[in-house]
């Protein structure tokens, strides 16, 4: 579904990805894991396309969308559910959502809310409520499903953990799980990379702007240098 091949990213004149390369198969959680500051963060946005690429390739089934504005992107079917969530307070949850989903039509819209309240009934309980009175748990979810409201193939998903309690950090990696049964492809960014590769197909690890290992989840998961470096074993 999706192949990146030496993509580089930088701010201003100071480069902070330096030629990646990975490859997401459709109906994949794909994670990247690597310490504060690899370079995921500026990864994920550069392939939504709210940071440019300034070397490199980003193939979406089978077309070059690297130069694409990040509004076309999310036509062809990407999505990204940010770091921090970045839900907007004041607004409710119904709402959040709906903006999530400004290119479709009402009746699609309706239908699809309907969905998401389906994915994550602890929402539906709250349709009118802001969401600033939301747990961080909830907001987490309300920030998922902002993103696949636009019902994307592949689910860019930042850092769905930080901040939260464990009991709800096994809540949002189960609805990452839900999505995959759904047909959604995820590439996931986690600092938790021991939760993360648990439930990963296959998974890179980051580090100061390079891929520096790559394997399916349970294989990094058992790797001395992974496990020394990233899993506190
Ligand atoms: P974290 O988990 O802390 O978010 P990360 O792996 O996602 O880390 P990035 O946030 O992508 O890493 O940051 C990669 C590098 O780019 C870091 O050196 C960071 O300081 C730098 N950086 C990130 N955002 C900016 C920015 N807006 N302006 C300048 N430098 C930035």
């Amino acid at each position: 579904m999706l192949t990146v091949e030496g993509l580089s990213s930088a701010y201003g004149r100071i480069e902070v990805l330096h030629g990646v390369s990975l490859a997401v198969a459709a109906g994949e959680i794909v994670a990247l894991v690597g310490s504060n500051g690899a370079g995921k963060t500026t990864l994920l946005r550069t392939l939504s396309g709210v940071r440019p690429a300034t070397a490199g390739r980003i193939v979406f089934e089978g077309e070059d969308i690297h130069r694409l504005a990040a509004h076309h992107r999310v036509a062809r079917g990407i999505a990204q559910s940010p770091e921090g969530r970045q839900v907007f307070g004041p607004l409710s949850v119904d709402d959040n959502l709906r903006l999530g989903a400004f290119r479709r039509q009402d009746g699609a819209v309706r239908e699809r809310l309907e969905e998401i309240y389906a994915m994550f009934p602890a929402l539906a309980e709250r349709r009118r409520t802001p969401a600033v009175s939301l747990s961080g748990g909830q907001q987490q979810m309300l920030a998922i499903g902002r993103a696949v409201m636009s019902k994307p193939k592949l689910l860019l998903l930042d850092e769905p953990s930080l901040g939260l309690a464990p009991l709800l950090v096994d809540q949002v990696l189960r609805a990452v799980l839900d999505l995959k049964r759904d047909g959604v492809t995820v590439l996931l960014v986690e600092q938790n990379a021991a939760a993360a590769l648990a439930i990963a197909d296959r998974g890179y690890v980051l580090e100061v702007g390079r891929v520096v290992h790559e394997g399916a989840g349970r294989v990094l998961l058992q790797d001395p240098k992974v496990k020394a470096a990233y899993l506190g074993v």
